[in-house]
């Protein structure tokens, strides 16, 4: 297999800086999202490449090896934070980020000035293992930090009882010289009267007793993308705190817990299901009715198949909202029956008598060997 140019595929030069592949990167993943192309699998094939170069050039490590050629070409999907069912914590921003207006939650940059912005608000949310796999929409409702809409904000009665601050003259920060050893340094600290405000409230806002903030309920419908998995992260841009200072809102992290089936197990975005079938159905072959994230649907078994026999049905297993699908694995277990009438066992004592070795072709050959083995005893 042809070594694959990760830098070619991004459109960048190998010496390109990690900030310039991740904005190129971010470019082609949207420019080749799925949702924007339901059905082109040329776009899904690049959005899959796209994704599988910046998984090893994105991450500078991963790079190194990759440069110096020591890193498994073979496409494996080892390190594409895609390959599996998409939504884990690691990463999360830079993803939703992205995704973030496919899948209806409101978008923005992750970025914020460090002093100012509201704080993220985590909210768990349980979802049954069936919503989990097929998405759903969600009624949530949590206490967040929210502006003074009376005050603006301000933390003030009216207008007029603002005044600029005496100690830093309406700047909001006042310059501090310290005594290092390299001489004096001077740093710009935030104004603590006026709390870097640069106002000064001589008659305080009754609805928010000049905090500037109210606590407030705050209802939303969210989206939950199919596939999300036990302890995914959605994040909300700006759906959290307000901040006290002016800044940006925190986000509404929510946090996905996910009740077990008691049919379905899942690993990625492949489902597992154990289904009882019939001793005659097992023996004779026939039609036997399967659980799908769809619904049921019927298929045959051969005749003779064996108990723990395990059939793969590609396409049938998770299917993520990037529109990757896992396989279902269907493993047969014949049971056998119980609390049998006079008539059943008579008619199991029939078969019995009907039945020879050539029938059972496993205890014949260990028939054989056992006899062999203390045949080989006498000899010794
Ligand atoms: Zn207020
Ligand atoms: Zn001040």
């Amino acid at each position: 297999m042809a070594k694959k140019d990760y830098y070619e595929i991004l459109g960048v030069s190998s010496s390109a800086t990690q900030d310039e592949i991740k904005s190129a990167y971010r470019k082609l993943a949207k420019q080749y999202h799925p949702d924007l192309h339901p059905g082109d699998e040329a776009a899904a094939e690049k959005f899959k490449q796209v994704n599988e170069a910046y998984s090893v050039v994105g991450d500078p490590d991963k790079r190194q090896k990759y440069d110096r050629g020591e890193m498994d070409m073979d496409g494996q999907g080892g390190f594409n934070p895609f390959s599996g069912s998409g939504f884990t914590a690691t990463g999360f921003d830079d993803i939703f980020d992205m995704f973030g207006s496919a899948f209806g939650f409101s978008g923005g940059s992750r970025r914020r000035s460090q002093t100012s912005a509201g704080s993220d608000i985590q909210y768990s949310l349980e979802l049954t293992f069936m919503e989990s796999i097929l998405g759903c929409k969600k009624q949530i409702s949590f206490t967040r930090v929210e502006k003074c809409s009376t005050c603006g904000g301000s933390g003030a009665k009216d207008e007029n009882s603002l005044r600029t601050c005496d100690k830093c003259g309406g700047k909001g920060h006042i310059p501090r010289p310290q005594n290092t050893i390299f001489g004096q340094q001077i740093t710009i600290g935030v104004c603590d009267k006026c709390g870097g405000s640069g106002k000064i409230v001589t008659d305080t806002c009754k609805a928010c007793g000049g905090r500037g903030t109210i606590n407030k309920n705050r209802v939303l419908n969210v989206t939950i993308p199919a596939g999300v998995e036990n302890g995914s992260v959605l994040q909300l841009s700006g759906e959290g705190n307000a901040s006290r200072g002016g800044g940006r809102n925190g986000d509404l992290l929510l946090v996905i817990s996910v009740k077990p089936s008691k049919i379905f197990e899942r690993e990625n975005l492949d489902l597992f299901v154990t289904v009882p079938v019939t001793f005659k159905t097992a023996v004779c072959g026939g039609e036997i009715e399967v659980p799908s994230p769809e619904g049921m649907f019927t298929t045959k078994i051969a005749e003779g198949t064996p108990n723990g026999d395990v059939l793969r049905f590609r396409g049938k297993g998770v299917r993520s909202a990037r529109g990757l699908t896992g396989d279902l694995y269907v493993t047969i277990e014949v049971e056998v029956p119980k609390g049998l009438t006079r008539a059943q066992r008579r008619a199991l004592d029939e078969f019995e008598r009907d039945s020879s070795l050539k029938n059972y072709s496993k205890r014949k050959a260990f028939l054989d060997e056992v006899s062999k083995l203390f045949k080989d005893k006498e000899e010794e």
